[in-house]
């Protein structure tokens, strides 16, 4: 039989709207039971839009029911640390947006607290989940291409004018936090390993006020001395998205897969030529939600963990200082 889960958003928030809802409700017995907004009216308007039974101005009413097993928070990002906490404090499981926080120390208190109440706290690095990435994945780790030598990540693009708001006029944003710390986490994804040291500098001015960053250029260094470049922004209209990951057999071109939607297409070119693999494509955030559901109910763990979550904030933020300082950061993750 299945098992009902109760989920509680914490933020009325464009994602959560766009992607979240459906994808709880796609799992068997996923239920979203109740909203919090900062705003009682706008967090009315949102549970009667979404066919949500309940909204609350409170967080502690909303983590005292005892029908609620699992909670997802895309607030701002200042407010992820001690949403997450007090979550895990009521013995609430928690699927944390990324950035889990503005600093690694926050983040990481948010991962030993739910280490410590015994509840699953996930980060919702979707692109992870992507039918491309995971058949480069594979294909890497099968040898397709030979030793890895570097990769080329582009991922800029637009923003929307509706997205125009804290991502280029609050310092907690940026696009290093906001879209580049997915590069972050899809290559520690698709190399298993961390980066040793970055460097990077950024762009701002197009979009973004007071110094934040609306475009970036980073170069990462990751072990066995294999060089990555990243191209990020909010500035480009029209920039094609995907990965290059050059090995010394061959090279795998992902295009079009640093999308949250299931598209794209991956190809190998080898001493045979170039040919595309066959994908079967899936929703990004429906499989990130199936694998937290089996996590929560003691199967498996998530796509991507907490501590995934600090670590890839740790590169991210060393690409923020290596911009600041000029300088190359090494990395030490805690
Ligand atoms: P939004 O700006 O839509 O929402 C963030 C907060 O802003 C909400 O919690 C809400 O507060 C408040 N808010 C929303 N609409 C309004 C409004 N009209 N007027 C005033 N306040 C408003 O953010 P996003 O959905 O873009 O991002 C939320 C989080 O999700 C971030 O952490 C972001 O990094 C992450 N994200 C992750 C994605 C992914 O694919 N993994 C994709 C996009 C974002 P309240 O709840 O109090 O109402």
């Amino acid at each position: 039989m299945t098992r009902p889960t109760g989920w509680g958003l914490i933020g009325a928030s464009n994602v959560a709207r766009e992607w979240i809802i459906d994808a709880i409700r796609a799992q068997p017995g996923g239920e979203v039971r109740a909203v919090l907004s900062s705003d009682e009216a706008r967090g009315a308007a949102f549970a009667q839009a979404h066919g949500i039974a309940s909204h609350t101005t409170s967080l502690q009413a909303l983590l005292s029911r005892p029908d609620i097993d699992a909670v997802y928070i895309s607030t701002n990002n200042s407010l992820h640390r001690e949403q997450t906490i007090a979550a895990a404090r009521a013995g609430k499981h928690v699927m944390c947006e990324k950035p889990l926080a503005l600093s690694v120390e926050d983040a990481t208190d948010m991962v030993q607290a739910c280490n410590h109440a015994r509840v699953v706290l996930a980060t919702n690095h979707h692109l992870r989940n992507a039918a491309t990435h995971i058949a480069m994945h594979g294909m890497i780790e099968d040898g397709r291409i030979g030793g890895l030598i570097a990769a080329r990540v582009f991922h800029a693009n637009f923003l929307a004018a509706t997205l125009q708001g804290w991502r280029v006029n609050d310092q907690g944003g940026g696009v290093i936090l906001d879209s580049t710390i997915h590069d972050i986490d899809t290559l520690r994804f698709l190399f298993d390993a961390d980066p040793t040291s970055v460097f990077c500098m950024t762009q701002s001015g197009r979009l973004a006020r007071d110094g934040i960053a609306d475009g970036v250029m980073a170069v990462l260094r990751f072990p066995g001395d294999v060089l990555v470049q990243i191209h990020g922004g909010y500035t480009v209209p029209y920039a094609p998205g995907g990965i290059e990951i050059m090995g010394e057999r061959g090279v795998i071109i992902g295009r079009d897969c640093m999308s949250q939607r299931p598209i794209g297409s991956v190809a190998v070119r080898t001493s045979d030529g170039e040919h595309e693999i066959q994908l079967k494509h899936h929703n990004l955030y429906h499989r990130a939600f199936e694998l937290f559901t089996a996590a929560i109910h003691g199967g498996g763990r998530p796509a991507a963990t907490g501590e995934d979550g600090v670590a890839s904030l740790a590169i991210a933020l060393a690409l923020r200082e290596s911009a600041r300082t000029g300088r190359e950061i090494g990395i030490k993750l805690p």
